[in-house]
């Protein structure tokens, strides 16, 4: 109580906004040219933002200039924390508290200011909601409008798309994390979704905003529809409950309704190419297991030269498609330009100089709005005819080099995206006159409406430069009538417009001069007439300011009147900057257009690896020859070879020739040409892997619980449609354990008497290699090596049959063990070899060994393999 009597009525102004604000949220309070922080935020601020704190009797402090808010304001989201700012909402007068509101709550997912957001990836806000209906999930990018739901009886087939998009922030109904803690007992799925919530900024919110019938209300309003079945949707469509959800964070964070949203799409996990989290980590598809982007799949298939082609990019491998149709118009497309190699330049050059529509678009609709990007939309547009004669002439030109074009050639894909480019004359005209060339990039500096454009503003900047003139003039007259030869007429902002006069000059002031300030040199005088100038001054200022502003609001709206033709144009211009960049790719490259088909067929011919490829390059610059990739060819299919045992040598390239598999039909799968000289790529609906020994220990799990968890994931989900690699399973326990635990799943893979998942099966097991005498689609294949005296070579062939030894000794004399070493490995093994049961060769006490290796008996006229 007695504390409360202390209160000022701006600090009781600061407990009001602060009690309304959701938790991790930093208050961000503004008092004159300061924003500052008071209490638990100013030590939480001081600390995360490295500023001082400040102590007063009664509370701390903390403060940061409002003109480099900005920059904090990312240090905070960058530690998942949220921003809250409170402006003072009318001008300050005197003696009476500035009225304060919030005016918008930054948070990781809900940021569009173009400095938090990185250029080239998606900015999403995601809600999920996992009940006895199953799992659904709505996401969006405020940033772009990007706006999408799904549901999903089986969460292990949303979970792809999930761990893909890769959302800034996420939103849970209050005690899910709780309730998932429970259930995560050995629930891989369970242990994924913690995994996925504590690694990102994360909320709770009560469940009745995750309602369905008010989330369809809330959609259906935000988008001005009545219903949803233009987007395909049903009103009762159970995701639509986290769609409610994101719409009521982003309102409440944007503190308006979110205007740029004006479509939403279904993602369908039926229609997708689904790559389970592990696999999409496994095969580097967005991150090197290092965390990095360089090394990556997606880093090595990115030639864009826009940020909006870029994020596409991404968006293609999140959702991998499977429709043909869809795929062979983006391959269509590549080979448009690849066989256009100058149109495709051309354009590149050309879309280097292209604005990111999208983004801007969003942000003007979203209030935060500045000349400069203003000036964006027109540089585009003028860009448009260009572009769009270049690409009619890159349509017109003969897929098949060489040949003439015929008079009634068929349409092209690229006659599709010409006619979503729209050049929008008028608008184009409107911006390009009103404009300045070169533009501020804030509103309150003005100055950025060409002359000529409004007589009005023309003739208040006139009047501004008329008193300009008048006050050189002043000056000139005043120093001629009182004979001050340094007499200055000057401005600032305490004062505004003074007449300075040194202090030698002092006794020459004349009558009307009045004293206002003194300076250690001078004194500072005005007068009536100066005074009255600089009202008028000031008034023509401020008049063309407004002039300026309205001017520019109108720009505004006629840009937004053009919102849809301007998001399209956007849309294709990202398209046509994917397909350039494949093209380019695979012309360095030499990759090939795959054949795409719905058969049960994997075959390529000549494949590599696209990463390790370019990395070999990289590595080897200048030694012409050396280090080249070496290509392999694989042919499979589910009802003939469905798997392909491969062995050989550790280092000979087995994981290596796996991936490549795994990665070009992913790649196929986004329209992308392969590295390969021929591919047929029969669709497929899942890739699965089980890759190397990525141990997750961070997550509390042995190396072991992974790679069974990640099996049984196989296992369970796999169908005759799918594509599966895996590495060295059962590594991770003792021989015998690995061995049957690899056979058996072998075993079960097979079981089905016409087909099964393809499946590449890369292990140092010998033993297994005798399968092929009893499961009929399954093959010996060898990662080749060349013997040389006790040496041995890496060819990195695939060839067919199994390897007949495994060459550990040679292997690790390469990585570089000592001579000694080696030869006593050498002596051991030789000794196990001939089934001696102790070695004691140079010891002075016999080594025990365990067990020596035994053969595996296979019981030649039973169906079932006898073990041992
Ligand atoms: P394994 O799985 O048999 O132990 P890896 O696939 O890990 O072997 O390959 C080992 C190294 O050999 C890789 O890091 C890569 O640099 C190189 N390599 C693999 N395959 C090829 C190839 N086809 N051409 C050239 N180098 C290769």
């Amino acid at each position: 109580m007695a504390r409360e009597k202390k209160i000022t009525p701006m600090m009781q102004q600061y407990y009001e906004v602060r009690k309304t604000l959701p938790p991790n949220t930093l208050l961000l309070f503004r008092l004159g040219d300061f924003y500052e922080m008071f209490h638990e935020d100013a030590e939480v601020g001081a600390q995360v933002l490295g500023i001082t704190l400040t102590k007063r009797s009664d509370y701390k402090m903390a403060g940061i200039p409002f003109h480099a808010a900005e920059q904090y304001i990312g240090k905070v989201l960058a530690a998942n924390m949220k921003v809250a700012i409170c402006e003072q909402v009318e001008t300050p007068q005197a003696g009476k508290l500035v009225k304060r509101a919030l005016t918008r709550i930054l948070t990781p997912g809900t940021t569009i200011e173009d400095n938090q957001l990185n250029a080239q990836r998606n900015h999403y806000l995601a809600a999920i909601e996992y009940d006895k209906s199953g799992f659904s999930l709505a996401w969006i990018d405020l940033s772009t409008g990007e706006f999408r739901i799904a549901h999903d009886s089986k969460p292990d087939d949303l979970l792809p798309v999930l761990v893909s998009i890769d959302p800034a922030e996420l939103l849970l109904i209050e005690g899910t994390q709780e309730s998932w803690q429970k259930q995560s007992h050995n629930n891989p799925v369970f242990e994924e979704l913690i995994h996925f919530a504590n690694s990102r900024s994360t909320s709770e919110q009560p469940s009745f905003q995750f309602d369905c019938d008010s989330g369809a209300q809330a959609v259906m309003e935000t988008l001005g529809v009545i219903n949803l079945e233009g987007f395909g949707i049903e009103k009762t469509h159970d995701a639509l409950g986290c769609a409610g959800a994101l719409l009521h964070y982003a309102r409440e964070t944007l503190r308006a309704e979110p205007k740029n949203l004006s479509s939403i799409r279904e993602y369908s996990a039926k229609a997708s190419l689904l790559i389970d989290p592990a696999t999409l980590r496994n095969l580097e598809i967005f991150k090197s297991t290092r965390g990095l982007r360089e090394g990556s799949l997606i880093d090595a298939i990115n030639g864009c030269k826009t940020a909006a082609g870029a994020r596409l990019l991404e968006q293609w491998l999140i959702a991998p498609e499977r429709s043909i149709p869809e795929l062979q118009r983006r391959l269509d497309s590549v080979e448009q330009f690849f066989r256009n190699p100058m149109g495709a330049t051309e354009l590149q050059a050309t879309l280097k100089s292209v604005r990111d529509i999208k983004r801007i678009l969003s942000r003007m609709q979203n209030r935060l709005r500045n000349p400069r990007e203003l000036g964006g939309v027109r540089d585009t547009l003028l860009q448009i005819p260009e572009l769009k004669s270049t690409i009619s002439e890159v349509a017109s030109s003969s897929p098949q080099a060489g040949s003439a074009v015929p008079a009634d050639r068929p349409t092209s894909p690229l006659d599709q995206l010409l006619d979503r480019l729209h050049e929008l004359p008028a608008l184009t005209e409107l911006l390009d006159r009103a404009l300045k060339e070169e533009l501020p990039s804030k509103l309150d500096d003005g100055g950025y409406i060409a002359t000529g454009y409004d007589p009005e503003l023309d003739r208040m900047l006139s009047l501004t430069t008329d008193n300009k003139v008048w006050l050189t003039e002043l000056e000139a007259a005043e120093r001629e009538r009182t004979g001050i030869k340094n007499l200055k007429v000057k401005y600032n902002g305490a004062f505004g417009y003074f007449i300075e006069v040194t202090k030698s000059n002092l006794s020459l002031v004349p009558e009307n001069y009045i004293r206002k300030q003194t300076t250690v040199n001078a004194e500072r005088f005005i007068t009536e007439d100066l005074k009255a100038k600089e009202k008028e001054i000031f008034h023509a200022e401020e008049n063309s300011k407004r002039r300026e502003e309205e001017l520019f609001l109108g720009l505004i709206e006629a840009v937004l009147e053009e919102s849809v033709a301007l998001t399209q144009t956007a849309e294709a211009l990202a398209e046509l900057d994917v397909f350039c960049g494949w093209a380019e790719i695979a012309r360095r490259w030499d990759y090939c257009k795959p054949e795409l088909n719905d058969s049960d067929v994997l075959d390529i011919e000549q494949g590599r690896h696209p990463v390790v490829e370019q990395m070999l390059r990289k590595d080897s610059q200048g030694l012409a020859g050396s280090h080249a990739f070496v290509p392999n060819s694989i042919g499979i299919s589910a009802s003939n070879n469905q798997i392909h045992l491969i062995t050989g040598p550790n280092m000979a390239g087995k994981s290596t020739f796996i991936r490549q598999v795994a990665l070009i039909t992913l790649m196929a799968q986004v329209g992308c040409w392969v590295p390969a000289s021929a591919a047929k790529i029969g669709i497929v609906d899942r890739i699965f892997s089980r890759v190397g020994a990525s141990d997750d220990l961070a997550r509390g799990n042995s190396t072991f619980m992974v790679e069974m968890n990640e099996t049984a994931n196989i296992l369970n989900n796999a169908t005759e449609n799918s594509l599966i690699i895996l590495d060295e399973i059962g590594r991770g326990t003792s021989t015998y354990d690995g061995l049957s635990i690899a056979w058996s799943v072998i075993e079960h893979l097979h079981r089905d008497p016409e087909t099964g998942p393809k499946t590449l099966f890369a292990t140092h097991y010998q033993e297994l290699t005798q399968l092929d005498k009893h499961l009929g689609r399954l093959e010996n294949y060898s990662v080749a090596v060349k013997e040389w005296n006790d040496d041995i070579v890496f060819v990195r062939q695939v060839v067919k049959g199994a390897a007949d030894r495994s060459y550990g000794i040679q292997v690790a004399r390469l990585a570089g063990l000592p001579t000694p070493v080696i030869d006593r490995a050498k002596e051991i093994l030789e000794r196990l070899e001939s089934d001696d049961a102790s070695v004691t060769v140079s010891s002075p006490t016999p080594i025990p060994v365990a067990k020596p290796r035994k053969k595996i008996k296979v019981e030649k006229d039973e169906n079932q393999l006898g073990l041992f």
